[in-house]
């Protein structure tokens, strides 16, 4: 920093003063997108809507059919057709809402709840070591279903992300989705009350 700027309430950082870190990412300078960044939020694409909302369709079967393992007041837990990992569970809000700022305080409450609640599920059940938690939202930030909040918890072992995934784009899924939901679903049921959460 300068000298002269010391005499101000200002701070002005001088790039140069901050040497580049080291790291492997090419990053490509693209200002001019900053039109699509910008533009009104009702020029955003859509995608057709082809097929009914997965999540919207799931608490309208059988747990074991809609591979539901907990059904709450608000939202409930659905386990992950395409897992990035052995126990891919997603919560949701029955209500199809695609932000989290479009829940309100009872939905939200539950949502967040709910997702310790499945981390408590899995520890139970299956002992990971750690969790992925988090939500895509909107198609931009990756979310496969934007129109339908939901929240990946996804149990992780030490060890887990072998070189599978890297060479063969294939993850070993060892458990049957059916028989991990139903696993799921016992645990769930023991400790909901727990958690202050109900069973439906
Ligand atoms: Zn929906």
């Amino acid at each position: 920093m300068s000298e002269e700027q010391h005499d101000t309430n200002v701070r002005i950082d001088n790039p140069a003063d901050f040497p580049p870190q080291e790291d492997t990412v090419e990053r490509l300078w693209t200002p001019q997108r900053m039109t699509y960044v910008l533009r009104n939020a009702d020029d955003r694409p859509t995608r057709p809507k082809t097929r009914e909302c997965p999540f919207c369709a799931g608490p309208r079967k059988s747990d074991e059919d809609g591979l539901i393992a907990w059904r709450g007041t608000h939202v409930f837990a659905i386990m992950n057709l395409y897992p990035y990992n052995v126990g891919h569970l997603m919560v949701c809000p029955y209500r199809h809402v695609g932000f989290i700022t479009e829940l309100d305080d009872a939905e939200l409450f539950e949502f967040e709840k709910a997702t310790t609640l499945a981390m408590k599920v899995m520890e139970e059940v299956s002992h990971p070591d750690g969790y992925n938690i988090g939500i895509n939202q909107g198609e931009v930030a990756g979310a496969g279903v934007a129109a339908h909040l939901h929240q990946h918890v996804v149990p992780r072992w030490n060890g887990d992300a072998n070189f599978m995934p890297i060479v063969a784009q294939t993850r070993t899924m060892p458990i049957l989705l059916s028989d991990q939901r139903a696993a799921y679903a016992g645990a769930f049921a023991r400790l909901a009350p727990d958690f202050g959460l109900p069973l439906k």
